[in-house]
């Protein structure tokens, strides 16, 4: 590529080249789910955004590892070091096996990311399945001082830490404010400071999930996993992890403390987060009764929406918004998307009924060099898209004869709208019910070619009386000099 990629750097606060580690390679570590429940439109963001971002580094000529985790055990609720795992809590409600827990919905993130048409990562580890890595990281911080044993829980040292490195300097926190606002809740438990997290703890009688380990049988933290296996499969220094804003503090600052104490250095070169989503104005949150389930949203099955949105619908509109910024969802704004996305394949398809003539009033290389520094700056969906919009202008104007276009030109605005439409932004032609629909569509075709051959014949009333007929059903028909062309109004 001429042009170099800039990333915006969530540590640095600042947009900055792309300098992979290894010369033509990447690697990237995306935190995923905890799987304890059917995946909701908040999960669709980060998995929309950093898909996008494994696709166009592909594009450029990448070769990428994509390393997305799921998280299947040391998740607590309300994110705390306390209480009950979110996965045992289901299992125990649902009356499974945790691992059932685990495999219904794993199984049915699959599914839902298949729908939005996300690529499978290239490596998919789970916590449960690292427990040896992350007691050897464990072990590793003990011995480096930046860790205590206490009654068979380990837990990290964030005051002897902010020693030596500066705890905060993701997430923009200061320890001292930290400090002083955590002061007056200790002495509650095993933790010398409220600010310590835990890297392994003990389980509980009733803690179904557990494993041997030096300090007792039990489990590891939360933020000890994406750490472990990041730097697993992608080295003790690797390119890019990505997460939802919402893992900013303590997650990933904690996995910053983590691969400082342990290793020396940081782990990461370039820290990106995607925005959070928000409901008609409102945070997500289940006390809300505002927490939809994808398959809610693709069904139309709750209160909040008025109808059911494809899977595109949603892949679109999440795309029409820079990552960084909120992106708040009403069912206006929805419809607006379904339309928009609509217009944009209607004029791809309408691309091929374009008759390419001996010059060119149209610059395609300009529609292509601003489709491509929208996406160097920082994986600008939104520009990108608007750019594909002015496209669709021209596409009509092509196709009306008021512009005139080369082969050559041609071709390349095919591979435009193929390479961005498709292949980075990951967007598809979809039917509802394909089945039905083909047979529809056959059955349509069928009748107009029979009007055709009416008309050659000079059945004048046979062709009128299939014509109107369709028009009565709801079809509009319009004939071209090579044959026909309808839709169904709905
Ligand atoms: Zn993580």
């Amino acid at each position: 590529m001429e042009q170099d990629l800039l990333i915006y750097n969530t540590l640095s606060k600042k947009k900055e080249v792309f300098k992979p580690i290894t010369p033509g390679y990447a690697g990237m570590y995306v935190c995923g789910p905890t799987v304890y429940g059917h995946a909701h439109l908040g999960h669709s963001r980060p998995a929309i955004t950093f898909d996008v971002v494994f696709r166009y580094l592909q594009h450029i000529g990448y070769k990428v590892r994509y390393v997305r985790n799921i998280t299947d055990v040391g998740h607590l609720v309300a994110d705390a070091d306390e209480g009950e795992d979110k996965i045992a809590k289901k299992a125990k409600t649902d009356m499974l096996e945790p691992m059932e827990v685990v495999q219904t919905y794993t199984n049915s993130y699959h599914r839902n990311m298949d729908q939005l048409n996300v690529l499978h990562p290239s490596i998919e580890p789970t916590a449960s399945g690292h427990i040896i890595e992350q007691i050897e990281l464990v072990r590793k911080l003990l011995e480096k001082g930046y860790a205590y044993e206490n009654n068979g829980s380990v837990y990290f040292d964030v005051e002897k830490y902010a020693q030596n490195y500066d705890y905060g300097k993701l997430s923009g926190r200061k320890i001292e404010d930290l400090i002083v606002n955590t002061r007056e809740l200790e002495g509650q438990d095993e933790k010398r400071s409220s600010l310590d997290f835990a890297l392994w703890k003990k389980a509980q009688p009733e803690h179904i999930m557990r494993w041997p380990s030096p300090w007792s049988n039990g489990f590891p933290g939360w933020h000890t996993e994406c750490i472990a296996m990041g730097t697993k499969y992608l080295g003790e220094r690797f390119d890019i992890h990505g997460g939802g804003m919402d893992l900013l503090f303590p997650h990933h600052e904690a996995e910053i403390a983590q691969s400082c104490a342990s290793l020396g250095h940081e782990s990461v070169n370039y820290w990106m987060h995607n925005n959070m989503i928000t409901i008609n104005g409102q945070k997500m949150g289940k006390s809300l009764g505002n927490f939809i389930t994808l398959d809610e949203f693709f069904s139309g099955a709750h209160p909040l929406v008025e109808k059911a949105y494809s899977p595109m619908t949603i892949r679109f509109f999440i795309l029409q918004a820079h990552y960084r910024s909120t992106l708040d969802f009403s069912n206006e704004a929805l419809q607006a998307a379904e339309k928009g996305l609509d217009r944009l394949l209607k004029a791809v398809e309408a691309i091929e009924k374009i008759k390419p003539t001996g010059e060119s009033t149209v610059d395609v290389a300009l529609l292509e060099e601003k489709c491509y520094a929208a996406m160097n700056d920082d994986f600008n969906t939104p520009i990108v898209i608007a750019n594909l919009f002015d496209g669709v202008r021209m596409i009509n104007s092509l196709n009306d004869g008021k512009e005139k276009i080369d082969a050559e030109g041609l071709g390349k605005l095919m591979n435009i709208y193929q390479v961005f439409v498709f292949d980075i932004l990951g967007l598809k032609a979809e039917e509802a019910e394909t089945g039905k629909n083909d047979v529809l569509k056959n059955i349509v075709d069928l009748l107009l070619n029979l009007r055709i051959e009416a008309k050659v014949k000079k059945d004048w009333a046979t062709a009128d009386k299939i014509r109107n007929e369709l028009i009565a059903l709801g079809f509009e028909i319009k004939d071209k000099k090579d044959g026909f062309e309808w839709e169904l109004k709905s």
